[in-house]
């Protein structure tokens, strides 16, 4: 798990839920790496390498105020990673804080669900976040819809979890040691959306709500746990690079 930038956010109620219900507004924003004996899988870009030593007044969109201390990648490098290492890039969706460095690794393997390529080059594309992963049109790409075994052995499995955005997937990857993982994506932000069932009103009508079923029930079946990235209470206590999970 990599420490991929920092979301500055004051308006939980844009999740439904108050500022006494949630516990930190702001967000973590991870990335995540997963090295399998057949290729290296990167999950999410995070925030863009651009933002280092910027200041927070300069980068608000929406509202998110974005800030970054270590590039994406830096902290590869400190491992020993090049984006030429890197076998597969995957998305959980196209948003800005998800495709920061994406054309960075536009030499990789892009495994791209259908319904999140066509709308991340279709007419109802945002504009503003197009330029960060313009290169992935031109990338080596698998295309799918539904869910992706990545490397064909049932250990690292992208799941099509719909509704935030077209294309949304989660990631599950079954861990030796640490058993199974589902990294949500932004099937939720705040953690307390899960323990108090709460929702943008804008994702009510979309597949949003059987997306979270869909991931509850396969959480139970696997006996997995849920990684909320963008939950500060879950991402301050997470090993982050150099260290790992296995
Ligand atoms: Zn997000």
């Amino acid at each position: 798990m990599i420490d991929c930038g920092t979301l500055v956010y004051n308006r939980p109620e844009d999740y439904n839920l108050t500022r006494e219900e949630v516990a930190d507004t702001n967000m973590s924003v991870p990335c995540f790496l997963v090295i399998h004996a057949k290729g290296i899988l990167l999950f999410d870009t995070g925030l863009s390498d651009h933002l280092v030593g910027r200041p927070l007044y300069e980068n608000v969109d929406g509202g998110y105020g974005q800030i970054k201390f270590n590039s994406l990648r830096g902290q590869l490098a400190d491992i020993g990673i090049t984006a030429a290492d890197i076998t597969y890039l995957a998305i959980s969706h196209s948003h800005f804080d998800h495709v920061g460095n994406a054309n960075d690794y536009a030499g990789s393997t892009w495994l791209a669900q259908k319904a999140e390529r066509d709308f991340m080059f279709g007419t109802n594309a945002d504009r503003a976040y197009v330029p960060l992963y313009a290169a992935l049109a031109h990338a080596r790409t698998v295309v799918f819809d539904g869910d992706h075994d990545v490397f064909g052995d049932g250990t690292v499995i992208l799941k099509f979890t719909p509704g935030h955005t077209p294309g949304h997937q989660a990631l599950y990857v079954k861990l030796a040691k640490t058993g199974g993982v589902v990294v949500s994506g932004d099937l939720y932000h705040y953690a307390e959306e899960r323990t108090l069932q709460r929702m943008p009103n804008e994702e009510k009508s979309t597949a949003t709500p059987s997306s979270r079923e869909l991931i509850e029930r396969f959480l139970k079946e696997k006996n997995a746990q849920l990684w909320i990235g963008h939950s500060t209470a879950f991402f301050k206590n997470a090993i982050k690079s150099p260290g790992w999970y296995d």
